[in-house]
């Protein structure tokens, strides 16, 4: 049973109209001409409803370019985020893609539409349990996990693809060990303030390649987990 902080899914508005579809085509050319090259990464965005992602009150806001608050003092990223973090992993058909950072759902639903297999993660209880009403009822079905995502999901790894969306000072070393050989994660690291798209692709088990991709402004990374 749903409690009513969960939100009651036969009531939730899934509805997709014109007028959704015709802003996010809108959005779709804005994140092109940001730097967005990568077109099946646009066409995975233009098919998630982002609004239904959204808290009621944001829900008009839902195809500008901006983050705005899901509850629990987080926030739904940012689309041109979303957009450049899931060009950067470089997804491909099957990949098996741990997600760190829930969140609303939003980033997973992008993944899924992408062909891969998630494994997302979020440490907030509250929106652990309110993303997943919401995904299923669109008819994306990843895999969730309540915990820390600084632990990875080991009875499950090794993964292909690793993205946390939230931002903290070091890739965890946990992390890197549940990545696949030729795999790449994708974190944002850096202070509290600003953080570095960090990129790291697996050459072995003894050797990394790193490499930075421009600065970003994500929620901490932080550890634990919240009833
Ligand atoms: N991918 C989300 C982004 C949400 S913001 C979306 O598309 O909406 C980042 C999320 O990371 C928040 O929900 C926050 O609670 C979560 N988070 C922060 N630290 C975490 C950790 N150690 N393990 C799991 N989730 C974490």
């Amino acid at each position: 049973m749903q409690s009513k902080k969960n939100g009651d899914i036969s009531a939730m508005n899934i509805n997709d109209t014109f007028r959704h579809k015709g802003l996010r085509r809108k959005l779709i050319e804005e994140l092109r001409s940001k730097g967005i090259t990568n077109n099946e990464v646009l066409e995975a965005i233009n098919r998630v409803p982002r609004h239904v992602f959204m808290d009621s009150g944001f829900i008009n806001f839902a195809y500008k370019d901006q983050a705005f608050p899901i509850g629990a003092g987080q926030t739904i990223s940012q689309p041109y985020t979303v957009a450049f973090q899931t060009q950067l992993l470089d997804i491909k058909k099957m990949d098996k893609v741990l997600e760190v950072g829930t969140g609303s759902g939003y980033q997973c639903a992008v993944l899924i539409e992408l062909g891969a297999i998630v494994y997302t993660v979020e440490r907030q209880r509250e929106l652990f349990l309110k993303s997943q009403p919401i995904l299923s009822k669109l008819g994306y079905k990843p895999k969730f996990f309540f915990g820390d995502g600084y632990e990875g999901i080991p009875a499950y790894a090794p993964f292909d693809k690793i993205i946390v969306t939230a931002g903290g000072p070091e890739i965890p070393q946990k992390l890197l060990n549940q990545l696949k050989i030729q795999g790449r994660l994708v974190m944002p690291v850096g202070s509290s303030t600003s953080q570095k798209m960090t990129l790291i692709e697996k050459v072995s088990d003894e050797e990394n390649q790193k490499t930075e991709h421009g600065s970003f402004i994500f929620v901490p990374f932080l550890k634990g987990r919240i009833y």
